[in-house]
């Protein structure tokens, strides 16, 4: 299996290639040149397996450079039961007879981007390796919240890799900057960034294909590479739970095999449901995918007029990871869409980065349509879907989850649709204490409260025990305190890694 760039057809490298590298030198992204399948007697074997021999399954559909011992070496390192909260990694919980949960927030970060972050180092090293090449790899993060102290916890102290993170010094809850300021490990480093996520994403992009910087890194025996979602292989293990979800659903007799179900998956970057859409692409039963924002949603007005227009304000809102104007893995999806014609994907990013917008045609318009549903909802929306599912169901959501839930109930109401729907529950509750609290108990149950007394409270509320990552941060000291303005990104890197 060979990977092109979004941008440019002729070129091809293999998945080792793809991962080292990161972003295609031509800016574009790299994409399975097909997409490999998986057959109904494939789908019903993995019924019967654990995550990780799923995970293998998969993934070397995809790494077909990788041997079988590396590609188990990487998913067992990452999947080893002592660093997840969950025997199944990715559970699968049930709110009624037509929704489910699936919950991917028990690895030691809280957030979905663990099951990613876990393997991505080793997925790495290994394509290094594989390479005969024996530079140190160099991690820019530009994180939104959750990506940067996942990607910090997957790399810290792996031989040959080093790591920068920044994060938007006003984008993120106190939880999430602390578990990024009290970061351990001889190879990390951490800064605050005056501005939003895509300040921080630009900015960091534009230092990937910065020659000066280019230059100086290799004379250093060094190279960038990303651990963001623009990186294959931190997507391609997302393709994964979803096949494990269906599995597991399977299993537990809620559908029957060869039956279509729906995901809900709450969207930022559009990584999460890219991997979506390409295990419907490879072959498992999906009936429509659902792209759930918040009041940034730029991605509810693409889907529903084929413009994409970024030109418009921004908000800072309660289910921060999904803060983002500009969606980069949407244009894997285009790509797609477009049957892969590279000269047009390009235009539409150029447009984008000149005007800040652009409009598809008709026919990827419908192509889009046929899979992808979209929609959105506030802050106080999502408040009050977190107050009503706890109290009719008992379940307690995060505020991402909250607003897939909330989506889920518009498409219901809208479609009529009642296929069964797994909603991609992406964070621990716990994690957003502060809403979720309040959510459910009153703005004044929260007043005058620290983080801390927040988990204690939302522990007592819930019932769930508080992940002893989050509890721990207590004791942590700040070693990562400041921030630096977009402008400096460059001489941060240069002083503190290189
Ligand atoms: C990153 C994140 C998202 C968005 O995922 P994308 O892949 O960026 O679309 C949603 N929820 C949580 C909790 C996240 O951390």
């Amino acid at each position: 299996m060979l990977y092109n760039s979004t941008r440019n057809n002729s070129l091809s490298v293999t998945s080792a290639e793809a991962i080292k590298m990161g972003l295609s030198p031509d800016g574009g992204l790299f994409v399975p040149e097909s997409f490999p399948s998986v057959s109904e007697d494939e789908l019903k074997s993995l019924i019967n397996m654990s995550y990780s021999q799923r995970a293998a399954l998969i993934l070397g559909k995809y790494l077909t450079d990788f041997t079988e011992d590396e590609v188990l070496y990487c998913v067992n390192n990452a999947y080893s039961k002592d660093k997840w909260a969950s025997d199944d990694i990715t559970p699968v919980k049930k709110l009624n007879d037509d929704a489910f949960f699936l919950e991917l927030w028990h690895g030691m970060t809280c957030a979905f981007k663990d099951v990613a972050l876990q393997i991505l180092p080793h997925l790495l090293t290994t394509s290094v390796k594989k390479t005969n090449d024996s530079r140190t790899a160099v991690i820019l993060v530009a994180t939104s919240g959750d990506t940067g102290k996942a990607a910090l916890e997957g790399f810290k102290d792996v031989k040959g890799t080093k790591i920068a993170v920044f994060y938007p010094s006003d984008g993120v809850s106190d939880i999430q900057k602390l578990q990024m300021t009290t970061q351990d490990g001889s190879n990390v480093t951490v800064s605050g960034i005056k501005g939003n996520f895509d300040d921080a994403q630009t900015a960091v992009k534009r230092i990937f294909t910065n020659d000066g910087m280019k230059e100086l890194l290799s004379e250093n025996n060094m190279m960038f590479s990303s651990a963001n979602s623009i990186n294959w292989g931190r997507l391609a293990p997302q393709i994964v739970y979803y096949f494990s979800a269906y599995c597991d659903m399977v299993k537990t007799g809620d559908i029957a095999f060869g039956d279509k179900i729906n995901f809900v998956v709450p969207t930022g970057n559009f990584g999460d449901i890219l991997a979506g859409y390409y295990a419907f692409k490879m072959g498992l039963p999906v009936n429509r995918l659902i792209c759930a924002s918040n009041k940034n949603n730029v991605l509810t007005d693409f889907i529903n007029t084929g413009i994409y227009n970024k030109n418009r304000e921004f908000y800072t809102t309660s289910s921060p990871s999904m803060d983002i104007l500009i969606s980069s893995n949407l244009e894997r999806f285009l790509y797609d869409i477009s049957e892969g014609d590279d000269a047009k994907i390009k235009g539409f990013m150029e447009s984008l980065s000149r005007g800040g917008k652009y409009e598809i045609d008709d026919k990827m318009k419908s192509e889009m349509r046929k899979i992808l549903y979209g929609g959105f909802c506030d802050d106080d929306a999502t408040k009050a879907e977190i107050k009503s599912v706890f109290n009719e169901n008992g379940y307690t959501m995060d505020t991402h989850t909250a607003v897939g839930k909330n989506v889920y109930d518009k498409y219901r109401n809208e479609t009529g649709d009642n296929t069964k729907t797994v909603i991609l529950s992406t964070a621990s509750p716990f994690k957003f204490s502060s809403t979720v609290v309040s959510a459910i108990k009153g703005e004044n149950a929260v007043m005058g409260k620290d983080g801390f007394e927040l988990l204690d409270m939302l522990s007592d509320i819930s019932g769930l025990k508080i992940p002893k990552s989050l509890n721990e941060l207590k004791n942590k000291k700040v070693k990562f305190g400041g921030t630096v303005d977009k402008t400096e990104i460059d001489g941060f890197v240069k002083e503190s890694l290189i």
